[in-house]
């Protein structure tokens, strides 16, 4: 099968680093975690995970670079000694034979430009790190992006349960695709038991479920209830944050993903949905902005030319799309 050796290397790295988010957030402290210059939150447990899943792909794959959200320039500074001592020994109970160079260079190897050649791997070592920090969702989302075209992609949702018709029961699931192959959910507690994921098939938009963030800041909580209304559906959005939000609608647990813009200068990144995005589009799945444009993954670390998000299972999605694009012309 085509890029065979490559899932293989992602789901271990993803798997390695979802153990380190879920020890970690067990037992987080406030040393455990900063606000970084641009004000959003960054813990331990990022760094490890990035440093983790970097330093699997140097080794499996040398000339592959990564786009990652993170960089290790805060780590190398005096005064976060100690929290760099915490990530040094998370990192090192899941891989003892990375020592301290080997973790900030692996940091560091997510500095890419990204771009509209050749090949390379974008990371979010914790995708919804203030769910994190509550206890609640969050994801290591990788995907590998190759001539600007996603090809392959995987989610490790620690806490979000194996089967979602029983809330209570086992939580932490893998959620994986390449390209033409299909979408898959495996445990997180044993990698060889994966299913096919598959879209819900409903057409009519008034039967849908929807999900949105948490965080007020990331969309527009207020006109995506108004495009709730448009629609004809009565249910409320369930909130949840990070890309486990595309594994729900992969899984047919919510047929709408609305990620609507909350301030007109802020672009997207490409890590915030390149893994979601080819785990829904395999699920059968659609995935546009706001105007109804596909997301275009070639123009650097961010999604540019892109205005907000809107993932759909496949039956609603021109009725979503018509409806998101009312709603802005009646917010104006
Ligand atoms: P979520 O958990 O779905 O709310 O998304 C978390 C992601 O939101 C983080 O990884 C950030 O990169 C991203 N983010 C930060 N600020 C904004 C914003 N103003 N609009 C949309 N997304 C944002
Ligand atoms: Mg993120």
């Amino acid at each position: 099968m085509p890029y065979e050796s490559e899932l293989a290397v992602a789901l271990e790295a993803v798997r390695q680093a979802s153990a380190l988010c879920s020890t970690a957030q067990a037992g987080l402290t406030s040393s455990e975690h900063m606000d970084k210059a641009d004000k959003s939150p960054v813990t331990v447990a990022d760094y490890g995970a990035q440093a983790l899943v970097l330093n699997t792909l140097a080794k499996a794959f040398p000339d592959d670079p990564a786009v990652g959200e993170e960089d290790a320039g805060d780590l190398r500074k005096e005064e976060n000694a100690v929290l760099f001592s915490k990530i040094v020994s998370y990192v090192q109970e899941i891989d003892p034979s990375m020592d301290e160079a080997t973790i900030l260079e692996s940091i560091d190897r997510g500095g890419h430009s990204g771009g509209a050649t050749g090949r390379f791997w974008t990371l979010d070592p914790i995708d919804g790190t203030k769910g994190f920090l509550r206890g609640q969702q969050y994801a290591v989302a990788l995907a590998l992006i190759e001539n600007g075209e996603v090809l392959l992609g995987v989610l490790g949702c620690p806490n979000l349960p194996v089967d979602p018709d029983t809330p209570d029961g086992e939580k932490g699931c893998l959620l994986y695709a390449v390209k033409g192959q299909g979408s898959f959910q495996a445990p997180l507690s044993d990698l060889s038991k994966a299913t096919s994921v598959v879209c819900d098939s409903i057409s009519e938009a008034a039967q849908a479920v929807f999900c949105e963030s948490v965080e007020s800041g990331h969309t527009a909580h207020g006109r995506s209830a108004v495009i709730g209304e448009l629609l004809g559906s009565k249910a409320t959005p369930f909130r949840m944050d990070s890309q486990c939000k595309y594994a729900a609608v992969s899984r047919g647990q919510a047929s709408i993903y609305l990620r609507l813009p909350t301030r007109p200068g802020y672009e997207e990144k490409i890590w915030d949905h390149a893994a979601g995005c080819i785990v829904l589009t395999e699920a059968g799945g659609n995935v546009a902005d706001t105007f109804g444009n596909p997301l275009d993954f070639s123009l650097g670390r961010t999604l540019k030319l892109n205005k907000g998000i809107v993932a759909t299972s496949a039956g609603v999605f021109d009725s979503v799309i018509k409806a998101v694009v009312k709603s802005s012309l009646t917010d104006s």
